[in-house]
């Protein structure tokens, strides 16, 4: 048994979240991956079970990217028992010092919402998944691995990681395990899309044997966002908005997201495309989050301009509780970008409640609305909403949205760089739901049907 590796999906396998891959050979325990599961409330369940390993007994943890649903269980890794290595690249260790806190923080006030509710229905209460001490202390493991560098984890397996082009530090990993022959493993992690404002397209060798590969928007084909198109499209909505003492609320992730856009709005403002106004950043991550960008600006594509762009004079940043409040009484036309981006959390939703039912306002969605959200709610053209649990708000405000036009896919990618040469992969379709990774599938073998062999694709079940 010792001779071949056994993968483990414990996550991200038939479900979009929890990416968790366990690599067993012999003896040594790697895990690729150790995501939160974030969605539905079946899903998020899931995260307050016992690992179904033992966290003891993991060697070391090989790290994709920083996105919560990759990173966000590291913590409860960490407190159950976990002690090795984090491997990870400098961006991505940089991002999860301030991700993790932060996850840490949304666990400790859902709990805390959760047994408000349980105790008037005299329910049992419930522990947080972990705290921001255990966040603090996963930290502490974290290893710095550059990219394209050979690192060992115990005898027979090496690993190297190549830029993904997905978000600031993101990686796929190669993994070498030493036989014969030699077996050659990539796990994708989650991909670009190409031309990604901030970062390099993906980049990886060819010549697997087997392939982990996300599948996410595996149903849907590439839509060609450049640089022009997805400014254009901006433009357009900016300009459509744009009434004196109107608002352009923008529900945006945290981290990439929010800083592209801030990126593209300085560009049209400067460039005369819109006129300039206030971008008020009201997110404390987004803030955070930032101030890593700026570090690593120099490894990142447009980094430079993004730099200025997040130092532009009209582009403010609110930490404080009060800083966010003054929002409010900002007179004349302003642009909002604040997290949560699903509406789920966070300030965007005192931005919404103070302004949905107000016509001059208007609500910019730029990424997925998963079902069930707020945002998914206001994207659907609902006329009244319940915002933080008080009362219903009439919708007068506009609903816009350029999600299509800025939406990541990675069809195409993977097959165009994976199938390049000799391989016959076996292909794992992850992060995906069974449709998704099926359509993919078939996506994955007729394009592979002019070679000379065609990969074989599978999706796996979770354990
Ligand atoms: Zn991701």
């Amino acid at each position: 048994m010792s001779g071949q590796p056994i993968i483990h999906f414990h996550g991200a396998a038939g479900t979009v979240t929890g990416s968790c891959h366990l690599v067993e050979l012999g003896e040594t325990r790697v895990l690729v991956d150790c995501g939160l599961f974030q969605g539905s409330k079946t899903e998020k369940e899931l995260n307050y079970r016992a690992f179904p390993f033992d966290p003891r007994k993991i060697d070391a943890v090989i790290l994709t990217h920083a996105h919560i649903d990759h990173s966000g269980l590291l913590p409860k890794l960490v407190k159950d028992g976990f002690d090795g290595p984090i491997f990870a690249t400098p961006g991505t260790i940089d991002l999860c010092s301030v991700m993790l806190p932060d996850s840490a923080h949304i666990q400790e006030s859902e709990v805390e919402h959760l047994n408000r509710r349980n105790q008037r229905r005299g329910r049992r209460t419930v522990a947080p998944i972990y705290t921001p001490e255990d966040a603090a202390l996963a930290i502490t493991l974290f290893r710095p691995v550059g990219l394209e560098t050979w690192q060992a984890v115990g005898e027979r397996i090496r690993f190297r990681l190549w830029n993904a082009g997905h978000l600031l530090g993101s990686a796929s990993i190669e993994m070498e395990i030493a036989g014969s022959p030699d077996l050659r493993l990539l796990f994708s992690g989650d991909l670009g899309p190409s031309h990604k404002l901030l970062q390099f397209d993906p980049e990886a060798p060819s010549g697997w044997d087997y392939v982990v590969c996300e599948s996410t928007y595996g149903d849907r084909d590439r839509l060609e966002a450049t640089d022009k198109t997805r400014r254009e499209a901006l433009r357009g909505e900016v300009v459509a908005a744009t009434r004196s003492d109107g608002a352009l609320l923008v529900p945006s992730f945290a981290v990439e997201r929010t800083q592209e856009l801030v990126a593209d709005l300085v560009y049209l403002m400067q460039t005369g495309e819109i006129a300039t106004c206030p971008v008020i950043i009201d997110s404390p991550l987004a803030t955070r989050a930032s101030a890593v960008f700026r570090k690593h600006a120099k490894s990142m594509d447009n980094g430079a301009f993004l730099v200025r762009a997040l130092q532009a004079r009209n582009v403010r940043f609110t930490e404080t509780v009060e800083q966010s409040k003054a929002v409010d009484f900002i007179k004349g036309f302003h642009i909002v970008i604040a997290a949560s981006g699903m509406c789920e959390a966070g300030r965007i939703r005192h931005r919404l409640k103070n302004w949905l039912w107000r016509e001059e306002a208007t609500v910019l969605l730029v990424g997925y609305q998963a079902t069930g959200t707020l945002g998914r709610i206001l994207e659907e053209g609902a006329s009244t909403v319940r915002i933080q649990e008080t009362r219903s708000r009439s919708v007068r405000a506009s609903e816009s949205s350029i999600f299509t036009a800025v939406m990541p896919t990675a069809r195409n990618w993977p097959i165009g760089c994976v199938c390049g040469n000799r391989c016959e992969p076996v292909f794992f379709l992850s992060m995906a739901r069974t449709r998704e990774s099926q359509v993919f599938g078939s996506a994955c073998r007729v394009s592979c049907q002019s070679k000379r062999s065609s990969p074989l694709t599978l999706t796996p079940h979770s354990g």
